[in-house]
């Protein structure tokens, strides 16, 4: 009797201490659940260094624990907090498993309805959670933002006033830009022409840009001054300008056979199809290759010299006969059919076979290699977005880098390339358009259209 009542005793004893595990698991475990120390998740893009204008953000958050219980959004400047969005979130179900565990919403800021100053802002996402936890506030988590509120776009003005210009040539402003102008310069069309700052005490902010009036240029061009600051405000505006409107010369080259035979050799490189005809070779060349060709120039034309390097007007080769005009359109006949069409531009210019080639003024050389149809070939950069190209020539005396004085030799006249006879290609190129270089031969031009204009720098 004694015996089987102990161990009945123990047995409850047993049981007795199962079950207090058994609740002290269950409220440890209540607790836990009640205290949990996850804390939400925040996602919040983009996140834009310059507050510009209205922004959209795309908010996500999410607690996949005791849920989401607050979410606010604010901005603060200075001693201020501007409120944005509050937003709570019902509590529902046991321990608030039925309760919002993500949300998303897009949310829109405009810094004119906040009544934002120029300057730093940073704005604010808290969201708090259900858990027990921080004093029973729950899990916070914040995201802060920090940004600059730039909404004035930066001011430009033209300082030069009288701006004709040839279609097919060229047009110098000169004009001032806030302080805040990370990037600007002239739009002709879509076309942009970079400015260049020029560093001078007395007036800050002063740029000069050269820009072309392409020789298929519409009629009536749009052109326009423009900037942009670091924020990416940008601001327009119109100036005085007349464009000329020129015609260029229509030319007729026959193509011989001989003619063929004489300059297929030198495009021996050229990975033509075997058994191509020398029509076709020539069909390929003149198309094919002279876009390519261009394509190299223009990104050699790409980096220049943020200074002007030149001086005065450009050298023209000595005693030389001009051959061909900039802008010539060029139909080409063989056996008395049409087979092609193209424009010429530069002008050719021919004297005694492998006469010197002097530099037309100061720069530096950025080419100085074979180039398809313009063979033998130099670029030179004189800063500023202006290039001069000397093509077919028979030898080159300056190497790629090299600074070059006006008047210094950088090699001799050939006919490389797609050349029917020794002579100079030159050409000129202002941020890789092709402009008539007769403009910059003279001297007077250079004085009324580059000089008085640079004479308002003071
Ligand atoms: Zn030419």
């Amino acid at each position: 009797m004694k015996k089987s009542k102990a161990k009945k005793r123990r047995i409850i004893y047993v049981f007795g201490l199962i079950v207090f595990l058994i609740v002290l698991f269950l409220v440890g475990w209540f607790f836990a659940i009640l205290f949990e120390g996850e804390k939400p998740s925040i996602s919040l893009e983009p996140l834009p260094e310059f507050f510009t204008k209205i922004q959209e953000f795309n908010l996500s958050i999410s607690d996949r624990k005791r849920g989401l219980k607050r979410l606010t959004i604010s901005v603060k400047q200075g001693g201020r907090e501007i409120n944005v969005l509050k937003k709570e979130f019902p509590f529902n179900g046991l321990l608030n498993r039925q309760g919002v565990h993500q949300f998303k919403k897009e949310i829109f800021i405009d810094p004119l309805v906040l009544n934002l100053a120029q300057g730093r802002a940073d704005l604010y996402v808290q969201v708090w959670d259900y858990s027990r936890q921080g004093g029973g506030d729950g899990n916070h988590s914040l995201v802060q933002h920090k940004m600059i509120v730039d909404t004035i776009p930066p001011a430009i003005r033209a300082i030069s006033r009288q701006h004709n210009i040839n279609q097919g040539g060229v047009g110098l402003i000169v004009y001032q830009a806030s302080s805040d102008t990370e990037e600007s310069g002239v739009f002709v069309d879509d076309h942009f022409f970079p400015g260049f700052p020029v560093n001078e005490k007395s007036q800050e902010g002063i740029h000069v840009s050269y820009f072309a009036i392409s020789y298929n240029a519409s009629k009536t061009p749009k052109i326009h001054l423009w900037a942009k600051d670091m924020a990416d405000n940008a601001s327009k505006t119109t100036f005085y300008i007349h464009v000329r409107n020129n015609t260029f010369r229509k030319e007729r080259l026959t193509i011989s056979d001989r003619f063929l035979e004489q300059i297929l050799p030198y495009f021996s490189f050229y990975p033509f199809d075997p058994g191509e005809s020398n029509i076709k070779k020539f069909l390929i060349i003149n198309n094919d290759l002279r876009k390519e060709n261009h394509k190299t120039l223009l990104k050699v034309a790409e980096t220049t010299h943020p200074d002007k390097l030149w001086e005065g007007s450009f050298l023209r080769l000595k005693n030389a006969a001009t051959m061909a005009r900039f802008a010539d359109l060029r139909s080409y006949y063989y056996k008395g059919k049409k087979i092609d069409e193209q424009g010429h531009f530069g002008v050719d210019l021919a004297s005694l076979s492998s006469s010197p080639i002097q530099a037309a003024n100061s720069g530096k050389v950025v080419f100085a290699d074979r180039l398809g149809i313009y063979g033998l070939t130099v670029v030179l950069d004189h800063g500023q977005g202006i290039t001069s190209v000397y093509a077919h020539m028979s030898k080159i005396s300056a190497p790629l880098g090299q600074e070059i004085k006006k008047g210094e030799s950088i090699g001799f006249t050939g006919r490389t390339g797609l050349a029917a006879g020794d002579h100079l290609h030159f050409g000129i190129m202002v941020n890789g358009i092709f402009v008539n270089p007769i403009e910059w031969f003279d001297s007077h031009w250079i004085k009324d259209n580059i000089n008085r204009k640079l004479s308002l720098i003071k």
